[in-house]
């Protein structure tokens, strides 16, 4: 791959390090909220802050940003880190926002003594009234000038749980006319009688998100706290919170705002992929069509092929929106190198050559991966019968078909040059096999000048007595429209042609196959195997070639 020179985020890294910022205080960290299974547009983030992290040789954490209890759950904090690690990422410290709510607590009540912060007793619609618009300021809370010893005392009681849910919150007294409209006195505390998946029952009150982020940053001496371009506004949020405990000792957190990824033909909110799962139009987050990582791993995609992706796209300030041609790209280029061969017949068609008399059929080797010809060789047996993809024939050949048809020749792969000579056809004239014959003297390799006679068409195949069935899932992608999710009517924009489910057979082989591994089927695409137990089963990970030009 090209080599890339620095990104805006290193580049400002290095300014820090040539001003004086000792290298040795550099740490990033990935933040997930889990409340959902990660996904492509994570990827980015996981790789900028990873790749610095090994770029610097120093730490990076992983963070869950656990303050929404209601939303949050082990599974998704299981599932992202069984992700990261997958990638191929190792984190320094696993840390949780929720470790800090004791730390976020005792400052929040220093917020309140210092006049920085003040408890509301107004319903959230009587505040979201007064919030204003960006041109018009927002009116100031009737409680805003409560004693600063009522409102430790409410925050007490908040705490101890003596009040319900929407009676109180804890706000931030910062400025209702500020242009920024999360400077108007944003909530930092709120009731909520939820169980938490780590802290159970001890909290009655929870810290908002602004309120936590910046300051778990601070708690964890991050030096450059990175995150997507829409945080940019919340970065003045986070400096006045800073301010607000300050002094502080040690680092203090530098933001910086990166954009998304967006991709074409794929929704990358984890809000509106749960909502594909709750509406069971995929199997799971981890359907090999969702653009989640655990999806993209079963649909065969490597690490390797992610990690690529997210180099070539870059990180970058400008809003754009990513091809979904070019991860498909990255994903085949990947397995064209790694994957082994195989021959595989998804639409089977039954051809008897009958001039052939070998009974046992013969050995044929071939590359296992032309390659890498380290790999070595396989070994399929021809036989007098055999399976070619329906496509492969044609009874009345339109003009440009250079397949079997009849009275003409094709090269099966790697072995010999038939010719159709009649086909048989069931009562409603469907061909069910067709009759072929052979020359001995053609097979390839042998270097004889019939091996080397050309032939227009070369197909492939696999013995009808030999192979093996297998269950093939072919895969599309799920969005039939460019920007899915952009009208909040993901149903109707799935593409209904998204899975299709055959009947295949494939060479012996692969029935030892292991679960996970890839496979190019030859002129079929890259296919994996997946964890099915009970029948061989192959999903489609890409085609050979982009199937989706215009
Ligand atoms: P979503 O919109 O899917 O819920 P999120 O930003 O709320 O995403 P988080 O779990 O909070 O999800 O994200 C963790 C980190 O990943 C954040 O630093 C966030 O900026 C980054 N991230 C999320 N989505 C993308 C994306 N599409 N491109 C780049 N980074 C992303
Ligand atoms: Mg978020």
């Amino acid at each position: 791959m090209k080599k890339k020179g620095p990104n805006f985020i290193e580049q400002i890294i290095e300014g820090d390090i040539a001003r004086g910022f000792d290298k040795k205080n550099l740490r990033f960290r990935f933040p997930p909220e889990p409340n959902g299974y990660l996904h492509i547009g994570h990827l980015k983030a996981i790789c900028l802050n990873f790749n610095l992290g090994k770029k610097y040789n120093s730490p990076v954490n992983l963070r869950f940003d656990d303050t929404n209890p209601e939303k949050e759950a082990k599974e998704y904090v299981d599932a992202i880190k069984h992700d990261i690690n997958w990638l191929g990422f190792d984190w320094d410290k696993e840390c949780y926002a929720s470790d800090y709510f004791d730390q976020l607590h005792e400052w929040a009540i220093i917020l309140i003594k210092k006049n920085k912060a003040y408890i509301d007793s107004q319903t959230s619609e009587q505040i979201a009234t007064q919030k204003g618009t960006p041109t018009k300021p927002g009116q100031n809370s009737p409680f805003r000038e409560r004693p600063n010893e009522e409102s430790l005392s409410i925050f007490e009681g908040m705490y101890k749980g003596e009040y319900n849910q929407g009676e109180h919150v804890l706000r931030a007294k910062i400025d209702m006319a500020s242009p920024n409209m999360l400077m108007r006195d944003p909530v930092v505390y709120r009731v909520m009688k939820v169980s938490h998946h780590r802290t159970g029952e001890n909290w009655n009150i929870y810290p908002m998100y602004d309120w936590t982020h910046g300051e778990s940053d601070y708690i964890e001496q991050v030096s450059h706290s990175l995150c997507t371009l829409e945080f940019e506004p919340h970065r003045e949020l986070y400096d006045w919170f800073l301010d607000a405990i300050s002094p502080l000792e040690g680092i203090r957190p530098k933001q910086r705002e990166f954009s998304r990824l967006n991709l074409s033909f794929t929704i990358t909110s984890k809000r509106k992929l749960a909502q594909l799962v709750e509406k069971k139009i995929v199997s799971g987050w981890d359907d090999p069509r969702m653009p989640t990582i655990s999806g993209l791993r079963k649909r065969g995609y490597t690490p390797q092929s992610l990690k690529n992706f997210a180099v070539t796209v870059g990180v970058s300030k400008r809003e754009n929106v990513i091809d979904a041609s070019l991860l498909e790209f990255c994903v085949r280029s990947h397995l064209n190198e790694i994957a082994p061969r195989a021959m595989a017949v998804i639409n089977p068609l039954k051809i008897k050559i009958i001039n052939y008399a070998k009974q046992e059929g013969e050995k044929i080797n071939f590359d296992i991966n032309p390659q890498n010809k380290e790999e070595g060789k396989r070994e399929i047996i021809f036989t007098d019968e055999m399976f070619i993809e329906k496509e492969d024939f044609q009874e009345n050949p339109e003009d440009g078909f250079f397949r079997l048809s009849p009275g003409e020749e094709v090269r099966l792969k790697n072995a010999y040059i038939i010719k159709a000579v009649d086909v048989l056809k069931d009562e409603k004239g469907g061909v069910t096999e067709v009759l072929c014959e052979y020359d001995p003297k053609s097979k390839s390799g042998t270097n004889t000048p019939e091996s080397n006679r050309r032939v227009k068409g070369t197909i492939h195949w696999v013995s009808s007595k030999k192979a093996v069935r297998a269950k093939i899932n072919i895969y599309d992608r799920l969005f039939k429209v460019e920007e899915p999710g952009k009208n909040e009517t993901i149903e109707n924009e799935i593409n209904e042609n998204s899975l299709i489910t055959k009947e295949a057979f494939v060479e012996p082989y692969l029935s030892n196959a292991k679960d996970g591994q890839q496979y190019q089927f030859q002129r079929l695409g890259y296919f994996v195997k997946t964890d099915n137990k009970k029948t061989l089963e192959f999903n489609k990970t890409v085609g050979l070639r982009d199937g989706w030009k215009k």
